[in-house]
């Protein structure tokens, strides 16, 4: 049925391995990231998507919470972060951290996100309290924490093993990893936008253990930068290939680059919106090992997101009470999207919405606007 609809003969091709169960290769992925069939693509995402979800679209009500801004590292792709002497310069306290989650308790939220910057001084008890303090005020609440830049840094600070790291913050409460830190693998591109950060072959390991704990994990791309086509395509590869030997992502979650605020200047300022949905229906396509594929409205707008709908995506984001990451780096979309918004984006495009967290459970929606 859907390679009758299919015009362009080599996403057809595409197309018949899919409905073969057979993997896409390297070159189909190339293709896909620069034909402008857009239609014929959206085609065999949107199948792939439906086989796995039906007409589930999912969305999270959470808070995002950025314990500090100070950070040592000073990566160029970043617009958060700051020296310690900044007079914007944050760090959270406990009691502080206790106020806010409290508050956004109080709106009925399921999840805290938890990433922040990387500083030598905070030892790993900091960050068990604040887990055991968001638990003691809601003991049900999901917390997806920490990049594996944080995790490895955690490590080397506190001189112990990112096992007994996860094994401790497991114990404090954390149930999943966000995904961030990724950007784009390839080293000639991340030595210009984050030349301190992990290498990416360091991510994939802490993303590794972290999967053999039984954590599940998002895993991000950073695109719209200094990234070319072959970079992406070996970004997907090496998640695809992590992923045959754990199963532990759950998502996939292209990140646009915002440029405000940055010592990096994007390609272009903005991404058109071909870039866009070629990018998540080329990730749905080749990560047929990927559950979901998740289309943060805040990075893309919220009505790209919800075209991306019909592109392979399956989750549109969470309402992320309090971002504060992508709007340094100048996104205009709001830093909170309310429930109601976020469903009424999901029922226009004809989907049934499903509140959730990132461990993919159904919950009931417990209406907030
Ligand atoms: S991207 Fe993360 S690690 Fe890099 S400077 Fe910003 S907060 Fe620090």
């Amino acid at each position: 049925m859907i390679l009758e609809s299919i015009q362009n003969k080599t996403l057809r091709q595409i197309a018949e391995k899919v409905m073969g169960n057979t993997p896409i290769n390297e070159s189909d992925a190339r293709y896909m990231l620069t034909t402008s069939d857009i239609l014929d693509l959206g085609t065999i995402a949107h199948h792939i998507r439906s086989e796995l979800h039906g007409d589930i679209a999912f969305y999270g009500v959470n808070m995002n919470l950025n314990y500090t801004n100070i950070c040592e590292l000073r990566c160029p792709l970043c617009a958060y972060s700051c020296d310690k002497d900044d007079p914007q310069a944050f760090l959270l306290s406990h009691e502080e951290i206790e106020k806010r989650v409290t508050d956004a308790v109080s709106t009925g939220i399921d999840e805290v996100h938890i990433v922040g910057g990387i500083r030598p001084d905070l030892k790993l008890d900091y960050f068990e309290e604040m887990l055991r303090i968001i638990k003691r005020i809601k003991p049900d609440m999901f917390i997806v924490a920490f990049t594996a830049v944080e995790y490895d840094y955690f490590a080397r600070v506190n001189n112990i093993s990112v096992e007994e790291v996860f094994d401790r913050l497991i114990d404090a409460g954390v149930g999943a990893l966000p995904g961030g830190g990724a950007e784009i693998f390839a080293p000639h591109i991340r030595t210009i936008i984050a030349p301190d950060k992990i290498p990416g072959k360091r991510w994939l390991e802490i993303m590794r253990i972290a999967h053999n704990k039984g954590l599940k994990t998002n895993a991000t791309m950073l695109y719209n930068h200094n990234e070319r086509v072959e970079d992406i395509v070996d970004h997907l590869a090496k998640l695809r290939e992590l992923q045959d030997e754990t199963g532990g992502f759950k998502t996939f979650v292209p990140l646009p680059f915002h440029d405000a605020n940055t010592q990096i200047k994007a390609r272009r300022a903005q991404t058109t919106g071909f870039e866009d949905i070629r990018i998540y229906a080329t990730g749905r396509i080749f990560l047929h090992n990927m559950p979901h594929l998740k289309a943060l409205w805040m990075y893309l707008g919220e009505k790209m997101a919800q075209i991306l709908l019909r592109f392979g995506v399956d989750d549109i984001g969470a309402t992320y009470y309090n971002e504060k990451v992508v709007h340094a780096a100048g996104a205009k979309t709001p830093d909170y999207g309310s429930e109601a918004y976020l469903k009424r984006l999901i029922s226009d495009a004809g989907f049934k919405p499903q509140r959730t967290t990132a461990s993919y459970n159904r919950l009931g929606t417990g209406e907030k606007s």
